[in-house]
């Protein structure tokens, strides 16, 4: 049987929630078992985001159209899409930004302003797409994910995959 094609992407954040998707992920060995984790640049150096894949988790909001159209693509080609944490949830600290002057705020925190890569408004996961679970938190509670994941990946939700249907 394939095991599950999973991905993990992170966008604007402070990288806080990837600890917990890593414990997520990599704790149970009946999880271990039935994944694959083919994009992960965080944790590993060989990714690949071709094809389809059975799990996303996304980390982060979503702060330029870079982000919102690669968002739009992991919601084509996957079939379930985890928001998890805080940021991706409701938009997080960045969010703070959203009734002030993007330009300012970058004058003001940046030594070189001209290279950050940020728009206008900050977006929550949902304001983009429509993700299949949404799992807050500031860090996310990785008992929490792990406890959904088990569910998804093992059996016994109400949404379970237990077989890839990924092509290899
Ligand atoms: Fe960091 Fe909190 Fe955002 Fe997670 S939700 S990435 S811990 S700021």
């Amino acid at each position: 049987m394939n095991k599950l094609r999973i991905g993990v992407e992170k966008f604007a954040s402070c990288s806080g929630c990837i600890n917990e998707i890593v414990y997520a992920l990599l704790s149970d060995p009946q999880i271990m078992e039935k994944i694959q984790i083919d994009y992960f640049p965080e944790l590993q150096d060989k990714n690949n985001f071709e094809g389809k894949f059975d799990i996303f988790l996304v980390e982060g909001s979503v702060v330029n159209k870079e982000q919102i159209e690669r968002l739009r693509e992991i919601r084509s080609k996957t079939r379930f899409v985890l928001a998890v944490g805080t940021c991706s949830a409701y938009g997080g600290i960045q969010s703070l930004r959203d009734r002030t002057n993007v330009e300012d705020v970058k004058k003001s925190v940046y030594i070189k302003p001209e290279y950050i890569d940020i728009e206008g408004d900050v977006y929550s996961v949902s304001e983009i797409i429509k993700p299949d679970f949404i799992v807050p938190g500031c860090p996310v509670n990785g008992d929490k994910l792990l406890t959904l994941l088990r569910k998804v990946v093992l059996g016994g939700g109400e949404i379970t995959i237990t077989e890839s249907l990924c092509a290899e």
